[in-house]
C-alpha cells in the first residue's frame, strides 16, 4: 500500500505544473518561447554583429517588414533588445542588444559550429577570434589559448573563406571589414 502513496507524493508537483503547459518545466522550452520562432535568432545574431537600425536588419535579413517588426517587438518585450532613440536622429529608433541578449552569444556560437560540423560542405562565412590573443574561438565560444569563455565584447569577427567578397547590400559590405562584436554598425546612407 505504500507504493501509491509514494507515487502520488512524487508526481503531484509535476502534474500540477504539467496540467496546462506540459513543456514549461524545461528551461530550453522557456527559452524557445522567446527565440524559437523563425528568424528570431538571426535577428539576435545581427544585433550581436552590431546591427541596430530597422532598415539595416531589413536589408541584411531580407525578410518581410511585418515579420521583422514582430520579431523586434518580441525581443524587446523579452528584454533581449532595448529600443531607444538614435543618438543622431532622436525621432528614429535603434535596437541595442542588452545584457540578456549578449548572454545568447555562446548559444549562437555553438549553434553555428554545430551547423557547420553537421551540414558542412561550405567554408565558414565568418571567423571569430579572441581580441586579446588572436586565437580562433572554440565551438562554445571559448578561447583554447586563454581558457574560459570569451566575453562577446572581446570577440573579433573576420570574413571567412566562404563569404561573398562583393555583397549587394550595405550591411553585408560593412561586415566585410574585421570588427568587434557589438560595435555599432554604420552603413552608407541609401
Ligand atoms: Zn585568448
Amino acid at each position: 500500500m505504500n507504493e501509491p502513496a509514494l507515487g502520488k507524493g512524487g508526481y503531484s508537483g509535476a502534474m500540477a505544473l504539467g496540467k496546462d503547459y506540459a513543456t514549461q518545466e524545461c528551461s530550453i522550452a522557456r527559452a524557445l518561447e522567446v527565440v524559437g520562432e523563425r528568424w528570431t535568432l538571426l535577428v539576435v545574431r545581427d544585433a550581436l554583429y552590431g546591427v541596430r537600425r530597422y532598415n539595416d536588419f531589413l536589408v541584411h535579413l531580407g525578410i518581410p517588414r511585418a515579420v521583422l517588426a514582430a520579431r523586434l517587438q518580441t525581443l524587446t518585450e523579452a528584454g533581449v533588445l532595448e529600443k531607444r532613440p538614435c543618438a543622431d536622429a532622436p525621432r528614429r529608433h535603434e535596437y541595442v542588444v542588452t545584457e540578456r541578449g549578449r548572454a545568447l552569444w555562446p548559444a549562437l556560437r555553438a549553434l553555428g559550429a554545430w551547423g557547420l560540423d553537421t551540414f558542412g560542405g561550405t567554408a565558414p562565412l565568418r571567423l571569430f577570434r579572441h581580441v586579446a590573443c588572436g586565437t580562433e574561438l572554440g565551438a562554445a565560444g571559448e578561447c583554447p589559448a586563454c581558457g574560459g569563455l570569451v566575453p562577446v565584447e572581446d570577440v573579433e569577427m573576420l570574413p571567412g573563406p566562404g563569404l561573398d567578397p562583393e555583397p549587394s547590400d550595405p550591411v553585408s559590405r560593412a561586415l566585410l571589414a574585421p570588427r568587434r562584436l557589438l560595435q555599432p554598425l554604420t552603413t552608407d546612407p541609401v
